[in-house]
């Protein structure tokens, strides 16, 4: 399996954990770390909306509580293929501002497109 196929599937797995029962948009996301490992989040939502916290974030501080910082790539899994929100990019670029970036439909088999932080986010804070 390649790195990149690993990443996505674990993307696609974490989206099957989400709690969505607002939205019912279900997202998970993976990051793979300098180190091989791989980091996985899913959308958290609350009855206080703005207590929601997105699969990318969510994926990024797991990595951090294992204490890896070194990002690169995630793969965000939806079931339209969407970027990631503002606020996710703005945590991307804390830590990789050149993070590869699959976004994933997570249809069987799941398809993908490459695209980076760079380009979704530039001239970051
Ligand atoms: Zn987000």
């Amino acid at each position: 399996m390649s790195q990149d196929t690993a990443l996505i599937s674990a993307a696609c797995e974490a989206r099957q954990h989400a709690f969505a029962p607002y939205s019912q948009y279900r997202v998970g996301a993976a990051v793979r770390t300098s180190q091989g490992h791989i980091y996985r989040g899913c959308n958290v939502e609350n009855k206080s909306y703005s207590l929601t916290i997105c699969a990318e974030r969510a994926a990024v501080f797991n990595a951090i509580q294992a204490g890896e910082q070194d990002f690169e790539a995630m793969a965000i899994a939806t079931e339209d293929g969407a970027a990631p929100c503002g606020a996710c990019r703005q945590v991307l670029a804390e830590f990789a501002p050149e993070l590869s970036i699959l976004v994933v439909t997570a249809q069987t088999p799941p398809t993908s497109t490459k695209t980076s932080l760079k380009l979704l986010f530039p001239d970051h804070f």
